[in-house]
């Protein structure tokens, strides 16, 4: 299988529980939920997406002719540290190109692996760290993992319903648009009013990570 990615790097986990984990990035090109065209993002399944993955013209972006080839280039970018090492693999949707292969070739480099998915497509096996992000409108089939991360607000989904979603936890991130403070504002009073949701900020953001 060969893989499109739009960029990969090292950095700090900006996201949910593990938010300040040193990672390698690792984004997948392409969505199911959007083109990742500006012209189609009105009619978009998902249309508030802050994330450029279109193409693989990113910071160590590329196409990769198979697993392995794409583990070491992963490796390549830890460096030689061997304790705690960790991947996340996100997108654009990562469901859409991770496949067993690349987790176990991921694993054979020593890697825990983190997926970030939109969850409409259900997850590889051996996924070490699982985080759903729910999106309005669409069927979401894989409801269990590790960490359920809602960015809110968001027209159309009833928070209550998906604590029933066997999921570690449950994060309710503000979203990023145009007026931020509103979005903060429903944040809190959310996990104000239901302490089963904790608020997650986008960490990287703060301190000016990629
Ligand atoms: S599902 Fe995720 S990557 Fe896809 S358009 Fe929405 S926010 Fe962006």
């Amino acid at each position: 299988m060969t893989y499109a990615v739009k960029e990969c790097f090292l950095t700090l986990q900006g996201e949910g529980v593990q938010s300040g984990s040193r990672a390698v990035f690792l984004r997948f090109a392409g969505c199911n939920l959007w083109s990742g065209r500006e012209q189609d993002r009105a009619t978009a399944q998902c249309n508030f997406c802050d994330t450029d993955f279109v193409g693989t013209d990113g910071t160590g972006g590329g196409k990769f002719a198979d697993a392995h080839g794409l583990a070491d280039h992963v490796s390549a970018m830890w460096g030689t540290e061997e304790a705690h090492r960790l991947v996340v693999i996100t997108g654009g949707e990562p469901m859409l190109q991770l496949d067993a292969a690349l987790v176990e070739a991921l694993h054979d480099h020593g890697f825990r692996v983190a997926v970030e998915s939109n969850g409409t497509i259900e997850a590889v096996p051996g996924i070490d760290w699982l985080t759903i992000s729910p999106k309005a409108g669409t069927d979401v089939v894989q409801r269990r993992g590790n960490e359920l991360k809602l960015v809110w607000p968001q027209q159309g989904i009833d928070p209550t319903a998906l604590e029933t979603w066997d999921f570690g936890h449950f994060l309710i991130q503000p979203m990023d648009c145009a007026d931020a403070q509103a979005a903060m504002d429903a944040a809190i009073a959310l996990a104000m009013d239901r302490p089963k949701w904790r608020l997650s900020l986008q960490a990287h953001k703060v301190v000016g990570l990629p």
